[in-house]
């Protein structure tokens, strides 16, 4: 849990920053804002790192002993919002996360993706591990046949600083069946409508 002298701690930091870049935090349109974002930081942005995924998340018991066995099927959750700080700059990037996975007995409730994604994405990262976390997650705890993970992000680094790009990242994440099996996976993107130079090879 936070404590109160961790807001207080970020609280201070914020202060001192404000010095530092030559403003008066004691002025009125300044006066909150430490407060306003030590609460935004460890409330909302950063608040990842407070959770533990399998701590509240509710697996559904497929009534066949083996989904995959019994179906062969994919199973795909588009447009999963994600927001999250770039490690490097402190700055936002955000997009979408597309997940596809192969059950066995287990499937995850259609909410439960959007909590995955927010507790990897909610805490500093680059979007290659969060896009391997969410894979790995997913493989390890629903004990998958195969995951494969496709975010798309546009980083406000990269667009308000030097290249002033709106470039879009795409990071792809195989796991199990999806990393040996060609078909499924141009299958799985295609269904995802991701761009086609990512299903070539
Ligand atoms: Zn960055």
């Amino acid at each position: 849990m936070v404590s109160t002298k961790d807001y207080e701690k970020v609280e201070w930091l914020v202060k001192e920053f404000l010095r530092v870049i030559g403003e008066d935090p004691e002025r009125e349109g300044l006066r909150e804002t430490p407060r306003r974002v030590s609460r935004m930081l460890l409330d909302e942005l950063l608040i990842g790192y407070r959770y533990d995924p399998k701590e509240f998340l509710k697996l559904f018991e497929h009534e066949e002993e083996d989904y995959y066995e019994a179906y062969g099927d994919l199973v795909i959750v588009k447009d999963v919002a994600v927001r999250s700080l770039c490690e490097h700059h402190l700055l936002p990037f955000f997009g979408y996360a597309h997940i596809a996975y192969i059950p066995t007995k287990y499937i995850l409730g259609l909410s439960k993706f959007s909590r995955i994604v927010n507790i990897f994405s909610r805490k500093l990262q680059v979007q290659e591990r969060l896009t391997n976390q969410i894979a790995d997650f997913i493989m390890e705890y629903v004990k998958a046949k195969g995951c494969l993970v496709v975010i798309e992000a546009i980083h406000t680094c990269a667009l308000l600083r030097g290249v002033k790009e709106n470039l879009k990242l795409i990071t792809l994440s195989t796991r199990g069946v999806f990393s040996k099996d060609q078909r499924l996976r141009s299958e799985a993107l295609s269904l995802m409508g991701i761009g086609k130079d990512l299903i070539r090879e």
